[in-house]
């Protein structure tokens, strides 16, 4: 049986349309010639406005709050902080992390004997951070972390490792968070 044939009328676009699109291209060319003339006005007279970095010689300077890549504290001691507990494995929504847990010689805590981090997966989302009770996984300002080849997109734990004082800034800021949080009234549940 042959199909039903509908004819559907499309209305012809009103001008005013048309006539804002225009304006939107216009306030758009505006915009980009004021950057380009305040940059040219900037760079006649040796003070360049624009920002531009030259990368990778100069790094980018990244807000504390800037969720990089996840990296292992490394104490003073050369140690881990992690204990192995595998929260921060349990927590991540794209099963990236693979912890190999082992007992210390005193057999009173754990380390991982492997962390690895599939960084072709790792989304940035920063649950690893905010599932550890050690503080010993936090988002850094690494950003430079391409691969050519998948195998070299897991990272081991000897490449996770930062030293504490060159995390400070982000240490700094998950415990402002805390104490932020803390001083929130609490939220009470709605019976049922
Ligand atoms: S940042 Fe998110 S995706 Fe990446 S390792 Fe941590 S929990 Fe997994
Ligand atoms: S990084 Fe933190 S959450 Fe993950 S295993 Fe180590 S101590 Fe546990």
């Amino acid at each position: 049986m042959p199909g039903r044939v509908v004819t559907v009328e499309r209305r012809p676009r009103p001008r005013a349309m048309d006539s804002l699109g225009a304006l939107a291209i216009l306030r758009g060319l505006a915009v980009t010639s004021r950057h380009f003339f305040r940059n040219l006005w900037g760079f006649l007279r040796g003070r360049p406005t624009i920002f531009t970095i030259n990368y990778p010689e100069e790094a980018q300077q990244f807000a504390p709050a800037f969720r990089g890549m996840p990296v292992l504290v490394e104490m003073p001691d050369g140690k881990e902080r992690c204990v192995a507990c595998g929260l921060c494995e349990w927590a991540c929504p794209v099963d990236c992390i693979t912890i190999y847990p082992a007992e210390t010689h005193d057999e009173v805590e754990r380390y991982p004997r492997v962390f690895d981090i599939d960084m072709s997966r790792c989304m940035f989302c920063g649950l690893c951070e905010e599932s550890c009770p050690e503080e010993a996984i936090v988002m850094s300002d690494r950003v430079a972390i391409a691969s050519t080849h998948w195998r070299g997109n897991v990272w081991h734990k000897q490449d996770l490792l930062v030293p504490v004082g060159d995390l400070e800034k982000r240490l700094g800021s998950i415990r402002r968070g805390y104490d932020t949080r803390a001083s929130e009234p609490a939220v009470e549940r709605e019976s049922a």
